[in-house]
């Protein structure tokens, strides 16, 4: 049994002018030869801004590039025949697809109505500021474009929370709620239910009959075989395990399931995996910040406290680690892009231990270069390869197995082995990583590698190292750097 890891196969900027489907269908075979056993493609459905936006802001669920609709028959990563070619390739690797499912809001309606709604105080969203009025809100979607193919569900106010067409945020006065938002758990401003556009009234039977509809012709139509759930945090904890559930009634099987829950408290990620039993793993939001934290403080971070208040340290067997992803890297509204300096360390961090399931972003291995108006000037960004990562996610593959012995013994440098296993001939490696200058450590394999010689495959050391009779030796590490240390015959 291979280690998994995830790959998300794509980032905020990807162009609208390249056909990302494609991309995909030709990388499938290289990301398996790194190890890649699961990949994560973006919201594959149509967005109110048609190819302009990345696929958050969706419009028409049942639009996989197939209808003309919001300016195209295709989305911004290709076509539906293409999108289903992308999956069958990944599929031919081994390589199971995650699809994006993106359903706490629905914007570019395509009829105006009259709805009655209160407005509330934006920092304060339970605090109702004014009368019940009607305003004039997009909020009835009919998708003319598709003309009732594979659904007729009319999405009107009814199946809406709230709204923000007038420039604040309202309420909707629905039969369902009673003049209150859904409970969700996060407390921020009070109830962060509402996060964009109309958000989605899943205490509505109807809506939430139509979700679980979709999910079984989502699934049967493309084959994926699990899910990356976008923006948990707005949604109400009890809709997706009722959804995941049927689903796994339905097709006689599970899938795996990772939801975004954006918040570096790791308290807040504890409650919403009990309140979820434990169905959903989520992405290790606080690691992201410990890295980009140990990324900014340079040698002034103590590298010991690396994996503090982190799911991956309390809760690792539901943990996704990753270094960044489409909401961090620059001129985003969330960027906590980790310095480039520490990507290397922080995907050794991720990549060659035993907790946690990796996820490593597309520019790592392809590089992103982009550009967007910000406050009337262009502003241009390149997200360069980060080089250790290819032969870190082969170590991965093949060598990280077996016990972890952990030296984090100094501040500056920290390091650990793993002992490797017998299904895994030769497998076994050693970390170091240095957030100050050179460093070395004296680090124990185990007696399967005694005498053996170990050299750097990732940071650029030169020398090599035998393993005493114990399987015992001292390693080395250049400044601000990361060295793996494989055994001598597995180095290509
Ligand atoms: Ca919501």
């Amino acid at each position: 049994m291979n280690n998994p890891t995830i790959f998300q196969f794509f980032h905020w900027y990807y162009s609208p002018e390249g056909n990302l489907w494609k991309h995909g269908k030709e990388e499938a075979a290289r990301l398996a030869s790194l190890g890649v056993t699961d990949v994560w493609l973006p919201p594959a459905y149509k967005s109110a801004k048609g190819i302009e936006e990345p696929g958050y802001a969706v419009y028409d669920l049942y639009d996989l590039g197939e209808f003309d609709q919001k300016g195209t028959v295709r989305t911004r990563y290709g076509t539906k025949a293409e999108y289903l070619a992308c999956i069958k390739a990944f599929h031919e690797n081994q390589i199971n697809v995650l699809a994006d499912i993106v359903l706490n809001h629905k914007l570019g309606g395509d009829e105006k109505e009259q709805v009655p709604v209160k407005k509330v105080n934006e920092e304060n969203r339970t605090e109702i500021i004014s009368e019940e009025r009607h305003v004039e809100a997009y909020t009835r979607f009919t998708f003319p474009g598709r003309n009732k193919q594979y659904s007729d569900f009319i999405w009107d106010w009814h199946s809406f929370t709230g709204i923000n067409e007038t420039g604040s945020i309202e309420l909707i006065i629905n039969e369902y709620g009673n003049g209150n938002w859904e409970d969700v758990m996060e407390e921020e401003f009070s109830n962060y239910d509402y996060l964009m556009g109309n958000d989605i009234e899943f205490r509505n039977p109807h809506v939430r009959e139509e979700l679980k509809k979709w999910g079984v012709w989502y699934t049967e139509t493309t084959g994926v075989d699990g899910f990356r759930l976008d923006a948990v945090k707005h949604i109400n904890p009890d809709f997706f395990p009722e959804w995941l559930e049927y689903l796994k009634t339905h097709f006689q099987k599970s899938f795996f399931c990772i939801g975004e829950y954006w918040k570096s408290d790791v308290q807040a990620l504890l409650k919403y995996i009990d309140a979820t039993r434990g169905m959903i793993q989520l992405f290790d939001v606080p690691l992201h910040f410990n890295f980009y934290n140990a990324s900014m403080q340079g040698e002034n971070f103590d590298l010991r406290t690396i994996f503090d208040n982190t799911l991956i340290k309390e809760k690792p067997e539901l943990a996704i680690s990753f270094v960044d992803n489409h909401d961090t890297q620059p001129l985003q509204s969330l960027q906590s892009t980790v310095d480039f300096w520490f990507k290397p360390l922080a995907y050794a961090l991720i990549l060659l231990r035993a907790q946690g399931i990796p996820c490593v972003f597309y520019p790592a291995l392809y590089e992103a270069k982009y550009s967007e108006m910000k406050d009337n000037n262009k502003v241009y960004v390149e997200l360069n390869k980060v080089d250790a990562v290819e032969n870190m996610m082969k170590v991965r593959k093949d060598l990280a197995y077996g016990t972890q012995r952990d030296f984090f013994d100094d501040p500056n440098t920290i390091g650990w082995t793993r002992e490797g296993i017998d299904e895994k001939g030769g497998s076994g490696c050693a970390v170091l990583l240095s957030n100050a200058g050179e460093g070395s450590k004296t680090m124990l394999l185990g007696a399967r590698h005694a005498n053996k010689i170990f050299m750097d495959c990732c940071g650029g050391r030169s020398e090599k190292v035998k393993l005493n009779d114990a399987g015992e030796g001292e390693f080395f590490v250049n400044g601000r750097s990361v060295s793996v240390w494989i055994p001598e015959e597995q180095q290509a």
